[in-house]
């Protein structure tokens, strides 16, 4: 998967966030950079996102 912004690599984590923080339907992708650009986040932050809804259970994260 390719960044929709800059071309970079989206792993799978990164895929899950664009669409939870952006639309579910969205089929084009954010790399990390891209998304912390776009909301003003850390990879910290990020990453406890991930974590939590990996939590949750949401299919997005594996
Ligand atoms: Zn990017």
């Amino acid at each position: 998967m390719k960044c929709a912004v800059c071309g970079g690599k989206v792993t799978p984590d990164d895929a899950g966030l664009t669409k939870k923080l952006i639309n579910r339907a969205r089929e084009d992708y954010l790399c990390r950079e891209c998304l912390k650009k776009e909301f003003k986040l850390t990879d910290a932050q990020l990453d406890r996102l991930v974590e939590n809804f990996r939590k949750a259970g949401c299919t997005l994260f594996k």
